[in-house]
């Protein structure tokens, strides 16, 4: 602390990311990145926006990101907003439209970013329990409200809610701001995108970093009605006009073009997290059903702490939390086939220990 801290910064209690250490030949499963590299095109691209134009400022509103947006989710324009990775456009919708007199609603088990950024922008909240099977429970959403945000999947659960449950909470709070935060929702969830058309009070959250592999872009996007773009366009032009850069906006689109290396990186991710529950199961875990790239399991005789201590140990990390009903819980990523073999062959050797 410091007297030249203002009140605000006195009283926030910021996020911690998930540690980026450098060591050597580490497996590294704690922040749900891609074990594959981003698409060749979009590196290509990123390449060639690196040339004499970067001494001009970007497009302040990413027309040709947003357009190539719109067309690949059959909207217009006006229902994109993009901005520097999700964590910003999350940070732009708490500002924008989840700060009423009601409560905003989450998960008590979801993305701990959400109670940072209430904090941040002096939001009121109010955390609904997971039910017993670690599932967010719709009844239980039914009170007083100011706005609702749920990720699909939940993180770090990795349960995901069909569209029809979503179509069911938007249409039973049809006179609040619902957003949903879709970070992990190519994996295996339902999207929500079909439901703005019918909902205008909907606002769907996307990223880069997990399913296209350029988290070190940083690059997230919103789709909604016109109204919710034009209320995080007002917040976005009063902080930052700029939030991507040249090489973000040019490696996006030809990331979004190519959706070949799309469905070829996200099968073979969703077969290695096929194979990686497998191996957990028969090593006596418990792993919810993950429609993400990580899984959330634990082991009846171990403690999280001390399992993840033994990773470590073996330079495998993943990631867990120091908190309420989860503290034996890992979030493990799913990597490549080599690094969950790894992974299996260290948790075996632990529990044979
Ligand atoms: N939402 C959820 C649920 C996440 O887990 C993450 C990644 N930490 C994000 C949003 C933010 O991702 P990014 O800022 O890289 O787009």
């Amino acid at each position: 602390m410091s007297r030249f801290w203002s009140p605000l910064v006195q009283d926030l209690k910021p996020y911690v990311p998930g540690e980026q250490p450098r060591i050597e030949g580490l497996v590294k499963l704690n922040t749900n990145e891609s074990p594959f590299g981003p698409s060749p095109r979009a590196m290509a691209a990123i390449s060639a926006a690196a040339d004499d134009n970067l001494r001009l400022y970007p497009d302040p509103q990413a027309v040709a990101l947003r357009e190539t947006l719109a067309a690949y989710h059959g909207v217009s324009p006006a229902q994109v907003f993009v901005g520097n990775g999700s964590d910003e456009v999350l940070a732009h919708a708490f500002a924008a439209l989840l700060r009423h007199e009601a409560p905003l609603l989450f998960p008590d088990i979801s993305y701990s970013f959400y109670p940072v950024y209430c904090r941040l922008f002096g939001i009121e909240h109010v955390t609904v329990p997971l039910n017993a099977g670690m599932a967010i429970e719709l009844a239980d959403y039914r009170q007083p409200a100011g706005a609702i945000i749920l990720p699909n999947p939940n993180a770090p659960t990795g349960v995901a809610l069909s569209r029809a449950r979503i179509a069911a909470l938007l249409g039973e709070h049809p006179d609040i701001p619902v957003v949903i935060d879709e970070a992990y929702v190519d994996f295996g969830a339902d999207t929500a995108i079909p439901l703005i058309a019918k909902y205008d009070n909907l606002l769907v959250v996307r990223t880069f970093s997990k399913s296209r592999a350029l988290a070190g872009l940083r690059v997230g996007y919103a789709l909604g009605h016109p109204s919710l773009i034009q209320a995080l366009t007002r917040v976005k032009d009063s902080f930052n006009s700029y939030p991507l850069g040249r090489p973000a906006q040019a490696g996006a689109i030809a990331s979004v073009l190519d959706e070949g290396y799309f469905r070829e990186t996200l099968a073979a991710i969703t077969a290695t997290r096929a194979r990686m529950v497998e191996g957990l199961t028969a090593l006596g875990f418990e792993t919810l059903p993950s429609s993400a790239n990580f899984v959330f399991t634990r082991h009846p005789n171990h403690s999280g702490a001390a399992l993840a201590a033994a990773l470590r140990e073996r330079a495998i990390l993943v990631r867990r939390w120091d908190a309420p009903r989860i503290g034996d819980w890992l979030r493990i990523t799913v990597g490549t086939g080599e690094q969950t073999e790894k992974l299996l062959t260290a948790l075996t050797e632990t529990l044979n220990a």
